[in-house]
């Protein structure tokens, strides 16, 4: 069975450049006609720490326009979650240009304490928005989706009540900030962890629910459409080392392509969908939540998003978010069979879940 989980990162550039009309009003208001239109809902995974930080500064008109529509995508039922990119946390002016702090670019390599006044930062920033005191976010996904080393973080995050991941892309690597997701591979569509992200440990606290990824070829990735978004990733003025590092990953025979509704094309995402529907003929008792991504800051033709959601509702894949599975996910777990009477830790060997 298979449940398709569109999620979409509300963010302007990771450099600081861009408007918020530009970038994430405009681009979220087409989403959210296009996904009424189908009485769908999508994950909105809002970068706290740049809105918090735009507003304080006043450097963008159209701040309480985002708030405004956080709060509808709130009301129409989206799920609401955290995203972080944390080089905001510091970011400063000058000569009308955001500095940003990307000392602090990766949450898990900062100490607890500082992971701590982030979260907590951001969480009160975000209840302030939804206009709800007790807000908690169920899910959360890393700024550049670096969720390792995964330990302090995640317990950080879970003491704050947390409770599912969505950082995983299968066979991710990024040399320049140790970010390693190729062990993850052989993992299931979801999975319990502690303080690996790439670990299944059915007794940790907290869920994994990857970004969908295929294995493709080198000259499978960029095309035409996809071409058109060479900015908005990495950090801008490397080094020699990080230029080294970027050139490392790119020596790989395959890479991890992501199931992206903003970048790929119709065919790219309907032949995606249709490999995935053939697995699930084989296999239709296995739970399959795919999760897709998604920028605000991509959305260029949203005729395709649209004639996606027809493709899904013709084959009569339901649409849904994290907080709607939630409860079938751990129930799923609950009966799934433990091949490895709980030793999944030790071994590493084998999927806690068939995928
Ligand atoms: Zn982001």
């Amino acid at each position: 069975m298979i449940e398709f989980i569109f999620t979409l990162d509300y963010e302007i550039y990771g450099d600081g450049s861009g408007t918020l009309r530009e970038l994430v009003y405009e681009p979220t208001e087409q989403l959210r006609t296009i996904f009424r239109k189908w009485n769908a809902q999508f994950v909105a995974f809002i970068e706290v720490a740049e809105l918090e930080k735009i507003e304080a500064h006043e450097t963008d008109e159209a701040i309480p326009l985002v708030k405004k529509q956080i709060q509808d995508l709130c009301r129409d039922n989206h799920e609401i979650a955290l995203h972080l990119h944390p080089q905001w946390c510091n970011a400063r002016r000058q000569h009308d240009k955001w500095v940003l702090d990307y000392g602090e670019y990766n949450l898990c390599i900062l100490p607890r304490r500082r992971i701590s006044e982030i979260v907590d930062r951001s969480l009160q920033y975000l209840r302030k928005i939804v206009g709800q005191p007790e807000f908690i976010p169920l899910s959360f996904r890393a700024g550049n989706w670096l969720f390792q080393p995964t330990g302090t973080a995640a317990s950080v995050l879970a003491e704050k009540g947390i409770q599912i991941d969505s950082s995983v892309f299968k066979g991710g690597l990024q040399h320049n900030h140790t970010l390693d997701y190729r062990r993850a591979s052989r993992n299931g569509y979801y999975w319990k962890f502690s303080s690996d992200v790439n670990l299944p440990d059915p007794r940790g606290p907290w869920m994994e629910v990857p970004i969908y990824t295929e294995m493709v070829p080198f000259w499978r990735m960029p095309t035409t459409k996809r071409m058109g978004f060479a900015r908005g990733f990495g950090i801008h003025g490397q080094g020699f080392r990080q230029k080294l590092n970027s050139g490392r990953d790119l020596l790989r025979f395959s890479y991890p392509m992501k199931l992206d509704f903003c970048r790929m094309n119709l065919r790219e995402l309907t032949a995606i969908m249709n490999r995935v529907i053939q697995n699930d003929r084989q296999d239709p008792s296995s739970y399959k939540p795919i999760v897709a991504i998604g920028h605000t800051k991509d959305l260029t033709d949203p005729r395709t998003v649209d004639n996606f959601l027809a493709f899904l509702r013709t084959n009569g894949i339901t649409i849904s978010t994290f907080a709607i599975i939630y409860s079938k996910l751990l129930n799923e777990m609950s009966q799934a069979p433990c091949i490895t009477g709980g030793c999944e830790t030790q071994s590493n060997l084998v999927p806690v879940l068939k995928g």
